[in-house]
């Protein structure tokens, strides 16, 4: 295998900060000065980042959090890229580093849910009476997630406590298993399960899908389809043994795990949606968006108004014969 020159870092830490403006402004600095790209949240209550750099970029900025002790023990996850996948770099001060949307918010430090390994939760994911529960978003759960797990109906992590509270009883008495990309929002929604008495016990995968993937033993195992990520890459594979495509053509229903955004800026929402696809769909999600005001793909093709009722018409047709 040879080693590619740059790395992408994830990581977080809840950890007291004092002030995280001024924090903020003087990490903004090393970093442009090390030549990273990426975004980093900071609060009273943490640090929340992702980073693209150089092996020596990366490994430079490693040292330098592992020197405070604050950050000694930051679990990193790390992988390997082609190039930058970042196109600027912000560190902003937030706060919360991860936003639950609760009144009353939950310190992880103080109650979260048991942490485990990536071996422990393989174990425990095939239980009896264990219920999984993805953590993110509705279109990363799309794109892939460990099977059979529950996919909660939310755009934002924000929506997940008022989703829960409305499916409670399925939860009664089941042990409770949580995940996410790198870790730090499960330990904010496990601690909130723990704090609202869901379940008979609650279990959160430490270190996140991510660690999940790189573990010699588990090697990604039980998890189908990619995971989403928020950068250039979109998606990053987690199973080394097999792999099962488990996303969905946003217009055909046809497997795939390739991402767009939907032309109309103003929607710019993302879809799976397969290469041969795009142009008959004008990549656009619904005849709204086809026929807003600014379209990309009507300003890429220079259609006229015409031309782009005449293409609603033909998709229409389409349409009906798939239903
Ligand atoms: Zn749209």
């Amino acid at each position: 295998m040879t080693q590619k020159d740059f790395r992408v870092l994830l990581y977080y830490k809840y950890v007291a900060i004092e002030d995280p403006v001024a924090f903020a402004a003087e990490h903004l600095a090393f970093c442009k000065e090390l030549g990273l790209l990426g975004r980093i949240l900071v609060g009273l209550e943490g640090i929340n980042g992702t980073v693209s750099g150089t092996v020596e970029q990366t490994e430079r900025y490693m040292n330098h959090m592992k020197a405070d002790p604050r950050f000694k023990d930051i679990m990193w996850k790390i992988d390997e890229a082609e190039g930058h996948t970042f196109k600027k770099m912000h560190v902003r001060p937030r706060k919360e580093i991860v936003h639950l949307g609760l009144e009353q918010d939950i310190n992880p430090l103080e109650i979260t849910g048991d942490y485990l390994t990536p071996k422990e939760f393989m174990t425990r994911m095939q239980a009896d009476n264990t219920v999984i529960i993805d953590a993110r978003n509705d279109y990363e759960y799309d794109l892939g997630h460990f099977r059979h797990a529950v996919r909660p109906d939310i755009e934002n992590f924000r929506d997940l406590p008022a989703w829960m509270e409305e499916h409670k009883e399925d939860f009664a008495g089941k042990d409770i298993l949580t995940y996410c990309t790198g870790g730090i929002r499960c330990e904010k929604f496990s601690g909130w399960l723990k704090r609202e008495g869901y379940g008979e016990s609650v279990g959160q995968l430490h270190g996140g899908i991510a660690t999940y993937a790189k573990d010699p033993e588990v090697q990604g195992q039980l998890w189908d389809g990619q995971m989403f990520v928020f950068d250039r890459r979109r998606s990053v594979p987690i199973n080394q043994v097999e792999h099962v495509i488990v996303g969905k053509d946003y217009f055909t229903g046809e497997p795939t795990e390739r991402y767009t955004n939907c032309a109309n800026p103003e929607c710019h929402k993302l879809m799976l949606c397969e290469e041969k696809h795009e142009a008959f769909y004008m990549r656009s999600c619904s005849d709204d968006c086809r026929r807003a005001k600014r379209n990309f793909f009507v300003e890429e093709n220079g259609w006229t108004k015409e031309q782009v009722e005449e293409q609603i018409a033909k998709i229409a047709q389409v349409q009906r014969q798939i239903v």
